[in-house]
């Protein structure tokens, strides 16, 4: 029954000066959004909103569906589209409307107009209160409630016709894709750093992503399930590219060198170190994590202060304060806990100590890195230059 799509933004309200750059990005994304489907959307801006609008049939749930994973949009409203043809026949319309959209008569409503084309015979007020009243005539048993009504009927009248609709679709919120600039997420197969991912895109950053793997000890499979994750991800960031690196050589080179308890420790500082190097390659910004504060060894607080003080970049660590339960919630929220649950070893619980240090102190991390030296450099370089970049649309 429905026609068109009415999109409300929040924050983006607020741009002042900006604001015409976060719509635009905001419409580039809703028109990606919908690329992929058969119809052609026709996305439109007119004052303060969106609008998408299909001439032909289309999927409703699924084009909602796709709407609701565009960061930005606060509501999304499937509307009902009317020719102007005088009031009664509006009215006519708006009943019509109510009875299809709501077939249970038992709720209070309240009925809200707005007019951006100021030239219509009734003014907001009077279209509001004359509607109301043929509602009403049509169903005796609704009643209105001005003040806590259940149901809102919203009627606008545009330049070339009018539209009615009701019912409001809860958006994810944020901010358009790639309004704040660009940071690197450090995908590993788990659960936590595609999460840390999707919170840090929905706050408009643009993401690349890089993971390490360590063939043979880690598998294809294991590769194949962050490649997974990365499109799962990008289904909200929009398109990146995966840096796969391989960490094998490094890492066995750790373990011959370094104390084993430091392992992850050190093991942590290269991938920092690698990551911010492609970050600076990619014009990032800043390294991304699911690092949270105490979740196991190598995220104790002294452990965190080692590995942030290997890169110069911000390191931003959405999940910092978060509890794993409420991790796992997100991750499931978004659809990528099934995929980070299988299970596929992954390169730091290979080469893990039985008893890693909880609280390392950096400058003694710093010393056991001075017998890398000479070693580990040719490693790096190859790590470096031998990266693949998946693109993942
Ligand atoms: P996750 O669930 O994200 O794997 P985790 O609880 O396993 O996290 P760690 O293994 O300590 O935690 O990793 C902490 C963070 O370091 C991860 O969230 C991720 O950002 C990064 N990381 C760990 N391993 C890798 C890897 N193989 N490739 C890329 N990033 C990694
Ligand atoms: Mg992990």
């Amino acid at each position: 029954m429905y026609h068109a799509f009415l999109l409300k933004y929040g924050e983006i309200g607020i741009k002042g000066k900006n604001r015409y750059l976060f719509e635009e990005a905001l419409v580039d994304s809703v028109r990606r959004a919908l690329k992929d489907f058969p119809q052609e959307f026709e996305v439109t801006r007119p004052s303060g909103r969106i609008f998408v609008e299909c001439k032909e049939d289309f999927d409703f749930e699924d084009v909602l569906h796709a709407l609701q994973n565009v960061f930005g949009l606060v509501e999304i409203c499937p509307v009902v589209l009317v020719l102007d043809e005088g009031f009664d026949k509006l009215a006519e319309k708006v009943v019509e409307f109510v009875d299809k959209v709501y077939p249970e008569k038992n709720f209070t409503f309240k009925v809200k107009c707005r007019r951006s084309r100021k030239d219509y015979p009734l003014d907001s007020m009077q279209l509001a209160a004359e509607l109301g009243g043929r509602i009403l005539d049509a169903f005796p048993t609704l009643s209105v409630d001005v003040h806590k009504p259940d149901v809102y009927i919203y009627v606008e009248v545009r330049t070339h016709n009018l539209c009615i609709y009701s019912k409001e679709y809860e958006g994810l919120g944020g901010l358009p894709y790639g309004t704040s600039g660009k940071a690197m997420l450090l995908l590993s197969g788990g659960i936590d750093s595609p999460v840390a991912g999707f919170r840090v895109a929905k706050r408009g950053v643009k993401i690349d992503a890089i993971y390490f793997h360590a063939p043979p000890y880690t598998s294809e499979r294991a590769k194949q399930k962050v490649v997974d994750l990365a499109h799962q991800v990008a289904k909200y960031s929009g398109p990146m590219n995966l840096y796969v690196v391989n960490f094998t050589d490094i890492q066995l080179c750790i373990l011959d060198h370094c104390p084993h308890d430091e392992l992850t420790i050190i093991m942590r500082r290269y991938m920092m170190a690698i990551a911010e190097h492609f970050a600076k390659e990619e014009g990032c910004m800043g390294l991304i994590t699911g690092e949270s504060i105490g979740q196991v060894a190598s995220q104790t607080m002294q452990s965190l202060e080692c590995t942030n003080a290997a890169v110069s970049m911000p390191v931003y660590r959405p999940l910092i304060a978060y509890d794993k339960q409420e991790i796992v919630n997100e991750s499931q929220k978004i659809g990528t806990f099934e995929t980070s649950i299988l299970p596929y070893e992954d390169c730091c619980t290979i080469f893990v100590a039985k008893h890693p240090v909880t609280k390392p102190k950096l400058d003694r991390i710093e010393k056991s890195e001075t017998h890398l030296v000479g070693f580990i450099e040719p490693l790096l370089e190859k790590a470096i230059d031998e990266v693949e970049v998946i693109s993942i649309d």
